[in-house]
């Protein structure tokens, strides 16, 4: 055993006092010896590469030259002096320059001796010079055992002002390694090891540190990896069979009157595969005694609002209640019309509460949703409140999940004695990876198919000055009876200039579009609900043809005769905003456009986001894109960066790891659930030590 164990304070190691180990746990989190072992270079410097210098570039950025010092003087400057090397090669002659230190180093210069010379290139008029390069004479550089990938760490400002540099980092690292005599606990089984063809952990992290060559490098990178990625899957899967094993929810055993009648009279239409494989899914669990916890992915207007229905109707078939919570009214009040003239040939009890029902109807709603008259409640947050109590609440459908808190949801059932099952729908495409890392804990419904018939939308990308053809198409669509949304950013930070684009845009298409022959609706964020909503039917209804909105309109409006969406300043929406905006359109069985309006300055970005809109149209593949643009703590947000915080996995780039590391973990826990056997001891101890520090975050119940 090593004198030190991964606990041990970053104080007691060599060459670190209590005034560094502040600053390196302010600066970088690192408190213990396991923080630093555990702290990974983020590139590494190839020095296997040598320069001639007349063979360097401006851009050249970090190089090794050998040569030598033909020539050192000690420049004056307004404080102090600087050193000047003349370093020749034979191609050529470049500056070496000290501003530090410069008595030392020049006392210890050796001039017309052959030096390895390492550090930053900066060119000045065709000329290069190094400040404070790494030196070492060619005699010492052949002798020294030495990675030839060198490691560079992440750092801050104040670590390099405060002398915590690199090499010093570098140093820490292998006083450590002396301290542990280079060996470190094995963390996983030896049949994985075996079966994966993974080094051992101790040569993992010392060849992640100093690696001895690119294939050792890799080899290391890879261990590591997929042993964090590891580790997370199998707290997920675990998370997930203990629910499975000690949630009890109501066992949906039959299928009944509701859903026969429903499905063999009513449905007007046949279900794609898609469709029919989710509900398979979710029959499966509402079946068994556990809890369902599911998530349903599906891209606008897959087809979710059926499977909702049918999954409430198995609840009624049980005799259980049901309830749709949807984030704003507009939708509620969508859902409950649709639901309401799907049900509209049966007798169920139907209800829509929002926050704009007024007293005596509401009474009404509590006292049936008591007594268990009323089957199916929809509605806003309104659902969540004290009064409204079920008399025995089966399955919750929960629209948009990351509009709702934990917090919130179970609320909705607070009065139950066991929790009802709960489906998340989601019109979000989460990228696979995504999915299995921040809910690995949950089943995840994909309806990954479009019902029949649908014609893609066709995306096109133009530029402001191409405003007049852009109104000629809309005219032209306009006459053949369509309608026509244009859609204004609308972002905080710059609200006025914001309602400013949108007044001015409302003007110039007023211009264009005149009375009594066009009529308008206008709809943003500033406007009284109830004018919000006059001007969204009068657009429903279709006696306006043109509905000029803010972002208001992002979420679930369904206009089928709609077939046009206009989105000015595209280049200033993300991507998942962009597709979510597209996906109010081609909702009929007409064609559907998609413009998007730019200006012709672009960042790279934007430019990727409009070529990704215009390549596809499917929601996944937007979807990755977002991901390899933003990042994964933007696109899911802070609250689960405890799962999405690698310290060297790259879920937009480890995605077979990841998939591979959740097989294993699967296979781990069917085998021995409570990690018992000899072999998996290695696990059970890290595991344990992980559940200690962390707890995995869920997200839904
Ligand atoms: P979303 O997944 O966006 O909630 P909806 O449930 O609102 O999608 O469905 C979009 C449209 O497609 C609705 O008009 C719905 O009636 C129709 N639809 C759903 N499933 C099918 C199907 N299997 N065949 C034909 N039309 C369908
Ligand atoms: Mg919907």
């Amino acid at each position: 055993m090593p004198p030190y164990n991964s606990n041990t304070s970053i104080s007691y190691l060599k060459g670190v006092g209590p005034s560094r180990a502040d600053l390196l746990k302010k600066e970088l989190g690192i408190r213990t010896f396991g923080d630093l072992i555990n702290f990974f270079p983020n590139r590494y410097i190839d020095r296997t590469q040598f320069y001639k210098i007349n063979e360097l570039q401006p851009n050249t950025s970090e190089i090794q030259v050998v040569g030598k010092i033909s020539n050192i003087k000690t420049v004056k400057q307004k404080r102090g002096s600087r050193l000047v090397a003349t370093f020749v090669d034979g191609t050529g002659t470049m500056e070496l320059v000290w501003f530090r230190g410069v008595k030392w180093i020049k006392e210890n210069l050796k001039v017309n001796v052959p030096y390895v010379v390492f550090g930053k290139a900066t060119s000045f008029n065709r000329a290069f010079n190094i400040a404070h390069p790494e030196m070492e004479l060619v005699s010492e550089y052949k002798r020294n055992l030495r990675s030839v990938m060198q490691p560079v760490y992440p750092s801050t400002e104040l670590l390099t002002n405060k002398g915590v540099t690199n090499r010093v980092i570098q140093k820490m690292m292998q006083s450590l390694f002396e301290e542990y005599k280079g060996k470190f606990q094995e963390t996983l089984s030896s049949s994985i090891l075996k079966d994966e063809g993974f080094i051992s952990k101790s040569e993992a992290y010392f060849n992640i540190h100093f690696p001895k060559s690119q294939e050792l490098l890799t080899k290391a990178e890879q261990r590591l990896k997929f042993e964090e990625l590891f580790y997370i899957q199998l707290q997920l899967i675990r998370k997930k069979m203990i629910h499975k094993s000690k949630i009890k929810g109501y066992p949906f055993e039959q299928i009944g009157k509701y859903f026969n009648t429903f499905y063999n009279d009513y449905l007007p239409f046949d279900l794609t595969n898609a469709q029919k494989r989710v509900l398979k899914e979710i029959r499966a669990d509402v079946a068994s005694n556990a809890q369902m916890n599911r998530l349903l992915q599906g891209d606008v207007g897959s087809g979710k609002t059926i499977v909702a229905l049918l999954t409430m109707l198995i609840g009624l078939d049980n005799g259980y209640q049901a309830a749709i919570m949807a984030p704003t009214e507009i939708l509620a009040t969508q859902h409950y019309n649709a639901i309401n003239s799907l049900l509209e040939e049966m007798d169920v009890h139907v209800e829509l509460l929002t926050g704009s029902v007024k007293a005596k109807k509401r009474r009404e709603i509590h006292a049936a949703l008591e007594s268990g008259e009323l089957k199916i409640l929809i509605g806003t947050h309104a659902l969540i409140e004290d009064k409204v109590k079920f008399q025995n609440l089966g399955i919750a459908i929960i629209d948009e999940q990351h509009r709702f808190g934990v917090e919130q949801r179970s609320k909705l059932w607070q009065k139950n004695e066991l929790p009802p099952h709960v489906l998340v729908m989601t019109a979000t495409p989460i990228p696979r990876t995504l999915a299995m890392s921040v809910y690995g804990d949950l089943d995840i419904s994909v309806i990954d198919e479009l019902p029949p018939g649908r014609k893609e939308i066709a995306t096109a990308h133009r530029f402001d000055s191409n405003r007049l053809s852009v109104f000629k198409f809309m005219k032209d669509e306009i006459a053949k009876g369509r309608q026509v949304y244009v859609v204004y950013p609308l972002i905080q930070e710059s609200e006025k200039m914001d309602y400013k684009d949108l007044m001015d845009g409302y003007e110039s298409i007023a211009r264009e579009f005149p009375l009594p022959k066009f009529q308008i609706s206008i709809v943003h964020g500033k406007m009284k609900p109830e004018d919000k909503e006059y001007e969204m039917q009068r657009f429903i209804k279709g006696e306006t043809q043109i509905m000029v909105a803010t972002t208001v309109i992002e979420v679930g409006v369904n206009v089928p005769n709609a077939s046009v969406m206009i989105i000015e300043s595209a280049e200033r929406f993300g991507l998942s905003q962009l597709h979510q905006l597209r996906g109010r359109v081609g909702r009929g069985a007409e064609q559907s456009y998609c413009i998007l309006m730019t200006s012709h300055k672009l960042s790279s970005e934007a430019k990727t986001r409009l070529e990704t809109m215009v390549k596809t149209t499917d929601g996944f593949e937007v979807a990755d894109v977002d991901l390899k643009l933003r990042g994964p703590g933007n696109i899911m947000g802070k609250q689960q960066s405890g799962v999405l915080n690698l310290k060297i996995a790259d879920i937009t780039k480890d995605s077979l790891l990841l998939s591979k590391a959740r097989a294993t973990a699967f296979n781990v826990l069917q085998v021995d659930p409570s990690l018992e056997l000899a072999d998996n001891l290695p696990i059970r101890k890290t595991y344990v030590g992980i559940q200690k520090n962390t707890a995995v975050w869920s997200n839904i119940s």
